[in-house]
């Protein structure tokens, strides 16, 4: 078949706007009359330059990013980043306690020199982080899930804080997000605590169809102290630049191309600058080795601040795929013009209303999984007919007739899982909700 005759639904890698892939066809062939496609030029080459600044700019405009952020293309994927997030801001942690206690010592001790308060400051150090060392886990699904995981792997279980795992309010299985009242944060200084390293949340749970309606009010900033913040980091591999997001709340926000953005081989970082160097330099390597604390100071690849300050070009960058990604996000700003992202959420909105409306309509044969007020707008996940291995069987074998494709949940979970992401046109879905109603009324 051609690809207008398919209707895809896979959760990523996922669609691509048709009109990207045939330009991408003729870039990676023939780039702009250049004789080379964008698999075989330098990634430090006038050509690389221009793709990355047009990129950034795109994704700047789209998603309103203030001056104070910088953009990072990376690798390692989303995976990447559940270890980056923990290997750049523990550093940060650690760097702004080290500047208080040496601020505190030096005063204290007016006749030590330099190695003498040195010593103070690490012994003082190893204190605070054996005793108060903790990232925040808002563990809503299973993407949420590993990156605490890994964050365990890496420093140790007890320097993580699960201050929220949805599953336990909801039968062992994830579907809910509990509310705020009962979290488990580490308090800030306001709170009568000193803070956490960093809140982690995923704002788009692909596997379980869990997406957080707006951003959470206990994270909201309380005041100017930085014990009084809350570094909160996003993973939004699965629902970025689909709706409207104030940038300025988070520390770091992540994200692989393979959903709304491109092609897989690209991640995507927008990172607050105060976090990096000059403005907090981080730690003295000499100091993390010596505090010995699993998986510091990490691969030079993952470092923001290195990546920050080569422009993304520490080292090859896949400028193919970036190129993907800026085209992908250059198209939103021509569609959408001044409405921005906003544009693109609207047609999210109506999309996955279309498919819950028929979901919900015939209760009897389709169970939506997750709880109705944290539905994902991008990863529609339900049963059929109470999860009948059959019928759910007879689902996927008559959607397939229609090539009507990538139908299935995720392996872990089971069920039907409808990726409804940008590029999925409302005729495809209007094609789904077709079926949908057909395979309803024979049942
Ligand atoms: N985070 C989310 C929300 C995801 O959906 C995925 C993959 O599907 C990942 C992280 C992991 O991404 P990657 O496979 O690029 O490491």
């Amino acid at each position: 078949p051609s690809r207008h005759e398919i209707s895809y639904f896979g959760a990523g890698p996922a669609p691509l706007p048709t009109p990207v892939v045939e330009a991408a066809g003729q870039a990676f062939v023939n780039f702009n009359d250049s004789g080379l496609g964008l698999g075989e030029i330098s990634h430090r080459s006038p050509t690389a330059n221009k793709i990355l600044d047009d990129t950034k700019a795109h994704l700047t405009a789209l998603l309103d990013i203030p001056d104070n952020y910088e953009i990072l293309f990376m690798q390692g994927g989303g995976s990447g980043e559940f270890s980056a997030v923990v290997q750049n801001l523990v550093p940060v942690w650690i760097e702004r306690r080290r500047r208080r206690a040496e601020a505190d010592l030096t005063r204290a001790n007016p006749d030590a020199d330099k190695s003498q308060i040195d010593e103070l400051v690490f012994q003082r150090l190893q204190k605070e982080v054996d005793g108060e060392l903790k990232l925040d886990y808002l563990v809503t699904g299973s993407w949420s899930l590993k990156a605490s995981q890994e964050a365990a792997r890496l420093l140790g279980s007890k320097y993580v804080n699960v201050a929220v795992d949805a599953r336990k309010a909801n039968g062992g299985k994830f579907g809910k997000i509990p509310a705020e009242d009962t979290w488990s944060l580490t308090p800030t200084k306001g709170e009568g605590g000193k803070g956490s390293a960093f809140v982690y949340m995923c704002d788009n749970e692909t596997v379980d169809g869990v997406e957080f309606p707006a951003f959470p009010k206990a994270l909201e900033p309380q005041g100017q102290d930085a014990e009084d913040e809350r570094l909160v980091v996003s993973d939004m591999s699965s629902n970025f630049i689909s709706r409207k997001v104030d940038v300025s709340k988070y520390a770091v926000i992540f994200g692989g191309a393979q959903k709304n953005i491109g092609v897989t081989g690209i991640t995507i970082v927008i990172v607050r600058k105060d976090l990096l160097p000059p403005q907090t330099a981080t730690p003295p390597p000499a100091l993390l080795h010596r505090l010995n604390i699993g998986g510091l100071p990490g691969p030079v690849v993952l470092d923001y601040a290195t990546i920050a300050k080569n422009n993304s070009l520490y080292n090859t960058l896949p400028i193919f795929n970036l190129w993907v990604a800026g085209k992908v996000m250059g198209d939103l700003m021509d569609i959408f013009g001044a409405q921005k992202v906003g544009g693109q959420e609207k047609i999210a909105d109506q999309k996955a209303e279309l498919i819950y409306g028929v979901l919900d309509k015939y209760p009897q044969v389709y169970q939506v999984v997750p709880d109705k007020t944290v539905r994902s707008r991008m990863n529609i996940c339900f049963r059929v007919c109470g999860g009948d291995d059959a019928k759910e069987k007879e689902f996927i074998a008559g959607a397939e007739k229609r090539s009507l494709q990538g139908l299935k949940g995720h392996r872990s979970v089971g069920g039907m899982r409808a990726s409804n992401y940008n590029a999925v046109p409302l005729e495809n879905v209007q094609k789904l909700v077709k079926y949908l109603e057909d395979f309803a009324s024979g049942h």
